[in-house]
């Protein structure tokens, strides 16, 4: 049914998302709403488009392939992919509005890790579940999948979650927590929202139960009679949640100001931001892998975000022609607190330099460093068990450095930018743009909210 496509491969740049979204484009009407639910294994992806770690890195932005897929379907045969591509952007909305569900996340995840260190039964199961050694067929082939490509088609996620929780009964952060460290698209709030869905946490007492005649029916024969499955699906539970927070204000760009830029794998499109160009005087890459777990990173995802970077840095290196650094893996906000406290009122060559120590900037756009091998449960070398905030969620954060004001503790909010927000009835909303005129010239400040609107009645994956 699914026609192969062997042609895919995950190119961190965004010349290669935009070559995947333009064989895709033909694709995203109405067959996409007809075919989308199939899951043909690796090798036949021409029903989806695969652009999820591209959308992630903003590498490929919602914006973008929202407006072709509506100039070459109409809205009508391109609301299912639309439809899809807005969850994202909602999920980014709605956990940004709800910081608690991404710490008690994090307080999951280390309490399942210590339980593994405490009951070894727990022990072997998760790491059979983790390799792909379970004796469920079709769940260790999605394992495996998913090590092997860092991509799952989005049913799959949906059947291996399912039986993760309810068939395996094993602790539903950990699962989520595996995704995280291997899928090339692992996102905060894609991934933590998801498997709360299925577990019956977001949709308060509503679960997905994965069936065998699902999978049976939308594997293309791969995983014809599974059997040993879970009947029954008993929603988790948690305490309530706080009400959504407000949307934090974003900081304002002083105009003629010098400027400094950090990007990291959040967005990996700063040029679209239309910034002041002839105030930025340094750009600084920095990905965050190493945030996504305490586990290590899988090396498939970690070269694919620091390959993203280098890609923007790149790009803007070209286009604004002000010199660029990518800085190791590990950097952290010391470093971006340091550079902006050093080279106040001097955002410059220099100021990145005092910053940190740079030995690649000289030399043009840093290569992605070659995956390390590991084994995929050992923790990272020093890495601790504690939870750790995963910095801000579309994090470009240009920092004026003439205010002479010192650098606050902890990563900035970026200025008039909320990647989080963009959509509202299925219409694409540029997420800032230049203050209104009571606003002083030239400064810069966001227009929407975060919460696009999203028809909660629904589930966002799949109609069975
Ligand atoms: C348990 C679980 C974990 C998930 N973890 C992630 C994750 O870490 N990162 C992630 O990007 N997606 C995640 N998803 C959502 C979805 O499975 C993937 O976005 C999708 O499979 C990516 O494949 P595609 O690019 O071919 O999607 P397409 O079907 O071609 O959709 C186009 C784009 O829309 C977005 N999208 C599609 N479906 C969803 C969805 N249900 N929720 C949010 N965005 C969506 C993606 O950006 C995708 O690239 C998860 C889903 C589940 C059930």
């Amino acid at each position: 049914m699914i026609p192969p496509d062997p042609a895919l491969t995950f190119t961190p740049c965004r010349a290669a998302g935009l070559a995947r979204w333009a064989a895709f484009l033909p694709e995203a009407g109405r067959r996409y709403a007809e075919r989308r639910n199939f899951d043909g294994g690796p090798g036949h992806r021409a029903n989806v488009s695969a652009l999820s770690p591209w959308i992630r890195h903003r590498l490929v932005r919602e914006d973008e392939v929202v407006a072709a897929a509506l100039a070459r379907h109409g809205d009508l045969a391109a609301e299912k992919f639309i439809q899809e591509v807005v969850w994202r952007t909602y999920w980014k909305g709605w956990l940004e509005q709800r910081p608690t569900v991404w710490t008690r996340y994090r307080a999951a995840v280390a309490a399942g890790l210590d339980a593994l260190e405490r009951e070894p039964d727990l022990r072997a199961r998760w790491e059979q579940a983790t390799t792909g050694h379970t004796g469920l067929a079709c769940f260790d082939a999605w394992a495996r999948e998913l090590l092997d490509f860092g991509y799952l088609h989005n049913h799959a996620r949906l059947w291996f979650a399912s039986l993760w929780i309810f068939t395996l009964e094993l602790p539903w952060a950990l699962g989520a927590d595996f995704f995280l460290r291997h899928l090339l698209d692992g996102d905060p709030a894609s991934n933590t929202l998801s498997w709360r869905w299925v577990g019956g946490l977001q949709t308060p007492g509503k679960t997905y139960l994965a069936r065998a005649d699902h999978i049976a029916r939308f594997t293309a024969g791969r995983f014809p009679a599974v059997t040993g499955l879970a009947t029954a699906a008993q929603p988790l539970r948690e305490a309530p949640l706080d009400p959504p927070r407000p949307v934090p204000a974003a900081e304002t760009l002083e105009r003629g100001a010098p400027l400094g830029g950090l990007i990291t794998e959040e967005d990996c499109d700063p040029l679209s931001l239309a910034l002041p160009a002839d105030s930025i005087r340094a750009v600084a890459g920095v990905t965050t892998e190493s945030a996504r777990s305490p586990l290590p990173a899988g090396p498939l995802p970690a070269a694919f975000s620091r390959g993203a970077v280098d890609d923007a840095l790149a790009r803007l290196r070209a286009a604004l022609g002000c010199p660029t650094v990518h800085w190791p893996a590990g950097v952290g906000a010391a470093a971006v607190i340091d550079w902006r406290a050093r080279g106040r009122g001097r955002a410059d060559r220099d100021g990145l330099r005092a910053g940190r120590p740079d030995r690649r900037m000289a030399r043009g756009p840093a290569r992605p460093a070659r995956p390390r091998r590991h084994h995929p449960n050992r923790p990272a070398p020093g890495v601790g068990r504690r939870p750790v905030a995963l910095g801000h969620p579309g994090l470009f954060s240009v920092q004026g450095t003439s205010a002479g004001r010192p650098a606050a503790a902890g990563p900035r909010r970026s200025p008039g930018r909320r990647p989080s927000a963009g959509f509202t009835d299925c219409k694409p909303v540029p997420s800032w743009r230049r203050k209104s005129r009571r606003s002083s010239p030239g400064s810069l400040e966001p227009v929407s909210a975060a919460s696009a609107v999203s028809p909660l009645d629904r589930s966002p994956f799949v109609s069975e």
